[in-house]
């Protein structure tokens, strides 16, 4: 079934988040990070954003969260902007198949990343915006903040100095990625940036919209401004696709079928290109650290409507 209308994707949305709603809770928050064990695990939004401009919600879509990992599609978006596919000499672009901070395998393959969505890589990925632009941190913010077409987009000081404050095993990553001569920047530098991008706090509503421009290859469809060339841009959902979700990232693509990227928030977004972006958010997360409701709704979205890549 392919759906055309607005009241289409309303009914659809609404339909989802009752039938999530009467699941059983199962799974819980991030609690490594003391400010995200203080957010109530109950709370869902999910959102669609067409390439027409119609935006359909349920739940709380206005309400903001940190988006933790997702962040890490939009740094390494501002990274292919400016190098193309230069960086991969720093860092893969293959599935994990393990957990999103994992040190042995950064061991195993001698201090290179898998790819630019797990923690290891996206370090990297932070130290190439410490180099690339004058003051990285205000970039990705205007970045980020001119996606979403949403100015009031901020970071979360609050949740970037409790994660900086107990970034133990990001700081081995990065430590590690440096005694391979893989970290050129100072490690508290690229830290900090890490913690702030991933603390990026947006609504569901603003997340689906900053995502459009990969349904729309590459443009965001509201200003018609170029952000990635349509090969960069079916790159970065290719990386997506396959790396979005981790050492889960296989059956996200089996159950629900499209490039994604989930944060430890409780987030997930993800693109039908040429036709749409959808973001859900709910903190409970299961053992892989993706949100729990997230990828029931996205699997029951892509069921109902017949919207999968494939
Ligand atoms: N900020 C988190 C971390 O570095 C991001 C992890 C995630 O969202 N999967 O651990």
């Amino acid at each position: 079934m392919r759906l055309q209308k607005r009241s289409d994707y309303d009914a659809v949305l609404k339909e989802i988040a009752g039938r999530v709603g009467r699941l059983a809770p199962t799974g819980a928050v991030a609690d490594y990070i003391p400010a995200l064990a203080r957010v109530n695990p109950d709370q869902y939004a999910v959102c669609v954003q067409t390439l027409e401009g119609g935006t359909c919600t349920a739940g709380a879509a206005d309400t903001r969260f940190s988006i933790q990992s997702i962040s890490k599609v939009f740094a390494t978006a501002m990274v292919i902007a400016k190098k193309d596919i230069l960086l991969w000499s720093r860092v893969g672009v293959e599935p994990s198949g393990n957990a999103f901070n994992s040190l042995v395998q950064l061991e195993y393959e001698h201090g290179i990343p898998r790819n630019p969505l797990i923690n290891a890589g996206a370090i990297v990925v932070s130290d190439e915006l410490l180099e690339l632009y004058e003051d990285p941190k205000k970039t990705l913010l205007h970045f980020v903040r001119e996606l979403a077409g949403d100015e009031s987009v901020d970071y979360d000081t609050e949740v970037a100095d409790s994660e900086y404050a107990t970034a133990s095993t990001n700081r081995a990553l990065a430590y590690y990625l440096k005694s391979h001569g893989n970290l050129r920047n100072d490690v508290e530098a690229v830290l900090d940036l890490y913690c702030h991008q991933c603390a990026l706090a947006l609504s569901t509503k603003a997340l689906a919209r900053a995502l459009l421009f990969q349904a729309n290859d590459g443009i965001i469809p509201s200003s018609r401004r170029r952000i990635l060339t349509e090969d960069q841009s079916k790159r970065l959902n290719s990386i997506m696709l396959t790396c979005g979700f981790y050492d889960q990232a296989g059956e996200f693509a089996y159950q629900v079928g499209l490039p994604g990227k989930s944060g430890v928030g409780g987030g997930i977004v993800a693109v039908v290109p040429d036709v749409l972006s959808i973001a859900v958010w709910s903190p409970r997360l299961n053992e892989h650290g993706n949100s729990v409701l997230g990828i029931e709704s996205l699997q029951q979205f892509t069921s109902l409507t017949g919207l999968a890549i494939f």
